[in-house]
């Protein structure tokens, strides 16, 4: 098991200065990648450079967690279909594939001199660096909510103990109470995602408080897979759920989690649950190194996920701009192998092949009633473009949903293999 500590770091940037002090060493030297984020993008960014490299490339992650828990299959948790614990992957194995975790945040990139600074004060040298710290809140998206806030109402958008802190609140909802949603606008993590923790909040009230309600406040007029929510919505959760997009309450205005109320232009709400999933952008490292633009993400070349800022850095995952990708494990997973490749080539010489991505969203709206959308996209020279799609159909049988739900587990597993090792 290899974590990197303080003192080793500063070894390793001592000797990287004496190595550029004295560069007919340097070609000796192994290249150095250092990855930060070990979510879905970097953790598998991290493996797979490993892996594929066969150790002639350093290997260092830098995430805070020593265990990360995945957003997906979040909602499934709160449904009551998955196991908290479950949702857990911790780092051995990819330590054990020769990756390096410096169990850090890292909190300043400087470009010129290709580091990254951490928390603990330790500089790490890089020649190539990957970006993939997910996403972080605009907190005055909604007025009135901010860090304070997110006991009284849980954004649960970061997994982990949000998600807990939520489904706890569900479970201990009076008789009869109001549950309140406010959806987050266009661009934000997992499309489906909100739609289907409203259809778990359903599923998990239906069974133990039948009578309560359920109102979602959208800024949107639309959203993904909703033909096949609202089919669902009708046919499990009758009456429960009311769906009400901008045009109709004229968005939120204020949140006031002391007293729960939640104000529109139209109605005002007191909830006894109330989950804000705030407007987002890209995690604060890719702003602090420079590597958003105006939209708060980070532009990169849609052949190998190097940023269109800096080309020594790679950004995958919810922090890039994918063009017609969501922002989705799926899709950073996907993203990070081409990244891990186009990598692998700038610093080993190794073969590269022209990059392909994919995604495939499930969501869960009942027992076994699963629903997907997915397309496979290519690269030009302008963005990630989609090149076909799929996505399920209302009115399909049970059988159908079942199979969808299964290939869902089938998935999940793969994926966190994949990632964690
Ligand atoms: P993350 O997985 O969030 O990883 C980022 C990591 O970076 C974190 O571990 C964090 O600790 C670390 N980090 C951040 N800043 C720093 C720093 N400065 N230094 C060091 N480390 C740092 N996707 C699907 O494909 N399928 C689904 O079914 C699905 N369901 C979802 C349901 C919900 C409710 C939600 C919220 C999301 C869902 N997603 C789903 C989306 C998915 O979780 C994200 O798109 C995915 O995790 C993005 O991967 P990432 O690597 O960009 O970010």
């Amino acid at each position: 098991m290899r974590v990197l500590d303080r003192r080793a770091f500063l070894t390793a940037s001592t000797a990287l200065a004496a190595t550029l002090a004295a560069p007919a060493v340097l070609g000796q030297a192994k290249p150095k990648l250092v990855v930060i984020g070990g979510g879905a993008g970097g953790g598998t960014i991290a493996r797979y450079v490993a892996k594929d490299s066969g150790g002639a490339v350093d290997v260092t992650l830098v995430e805070p967690n020593p265990v990360y828990h995945t957003c997906f299959f979040s909602n499934l948790y709160v449904g009551g279909f998955f196991d908290y614990d479950a949702l857990g992957h911790g780092y051995d194995a990819m330590q054990a594939a020769g990756v390096a975790l410096a169990q850090d945040f890292a909190e300043a990139v400087d470009r010129d001199a290709k580091t990254v600074r951490l928390r603990s004060g330790a500089v790490l040298p890089y020649d190539r660096l990957a970006v993939a710290p997910g996403i972080d809140f605009k907190w005055d998206s909604v007025p009135g909510y901010g860090p304070d806030a997110v006991e009284r109402m849980p954004h649960g958008w970061k997994g982990g103990e949000q998600v807990r802190l939520l489904k706890a609140q569900v479970e201990a909802m009076r008789q009869g109470g109001l549950f309140v949603m406010v959806a987050p606008p266009n661009p934000y993590r997992c499309p489906p995602g909100p739609y289907e923790r409203i259809s778990m909040v359903a599923h998990l009230l239906k069974q133990t408080n039948p009578t309560a309600k359920i109102v979602v406040l959208d800024p949107k007029e639309n959203f993904s897979k909703q033909a096949l929510f609202m089919e669902g919505w009708e046919r499990h959760y009758p009456g429960m759920i009311e769906w009400l997009p901008a045009s109709i309450t004229e968005g939120v205005k204020r949140v006031d989690p002391a007293s729960m109320l939640i104000e529109t232009g139209f109605e005002n709400y007191t909830a006894d649950v109330c989950t804000v999933v705030p407007a987002q952008k890209a995690g604060a490292i890719a702003e602090a190194a420079g590597l958003t633009d105006e939209s708060g993400f980070c532009p990169i070349d849609p052949a190998t996920m190097a940023s269109r800022i800096d080309p020594n850095i790679h950004v995958v995952g919810d922090a890039c701009i994918a063009g017609d990708m969501p922002k989705s494990a799926f899709s950073a997973n996907s993203q990070a192998k081409s990244a891990a490749m186009a990598i692998r080539a700038a610093l080993t010489g190794a073969r590269a092949f022209p990059a392909r991505y994919a995604n495939t969203c499930w969501s869960l709206i009942a027992t076994e009633d699963g629903v997907k959308v997915g397309a496979r996209y290519e690269p030009t020279p302008e963005k990630i473009a989609s090149v076909d799609n799929f996505i399920s159909q209302t009115g399909e049988d049970a059988a159908l949903r079942r199979n969808t739900y299964e290939e869902s587990l089938g998935w999940y597993a793969g994926i966190t293999a994949d990632i964690f090792g």
